[in-house]
């Protein structure tokens, strides 16, 4: 079953091809690093600390903290333009990782720096979920 596109989806590489295939099961999924043990996150072929090339796919929290935020108004791309005003964000995950994400399910202006977040999806057209974070609740 496949959702309208409703904005630009983003496509998968070889190295991310196992994140966006976890999505269709909304796994959210971070490579770890067998040598060193440090998160990895964007995926890539070798550790970022340690150039050790044994990553593993692990299930990750989905809890993080806003590390920054912007309103977007209006979006260069119409592709985009049915969402504004949205709230673009870089997510400090629980894991030690940032993550550029969108905040959703508030008031766009209510967003702030150190406001717990967590993970929920949006489908994608084609069985894929984006992750998206909206403000914890109970926080
Ligand atoms: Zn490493």
């Amino acid at each position: 079953m496949s959702a309208e596109v409703t904005r630009i989806e983003p496509r998968a590489s070889e190295v991310s091809e196992p994140f966006w295939e976890a999505t269709r099961d909304k796994r959210f999924l971070l490579q770890w690093c067998v040598a060193c043990g440090a998160t990895v996150f964007y995926p890539r072929v070798v550790c970022p600390t340690c150039l050790g090339d044994t990553l593993e796919w692990r299930q990750a929290s989905g809890r993080g903290t806003v590390y920054a935020a912007t309103v977007e108004h209006r979006p260069q791309n119409p592709g985009m333009a049915a969402m504004a005003p949205y709230v673009v964000a870089l997510i400090d995950l629980e894991e030690g990782v940032r993550m550029m994400s969108n905040v959703v399910g508030c008031d766009p202006e209510s967003v702030t720096i150190g406001m717990p977040v967590s993970l929920t999806w949006e489908p994608l057209s084609d069985g894929r979920h984006l992750p998206l974070f909206e403000p914890s609740k109970g926080a």
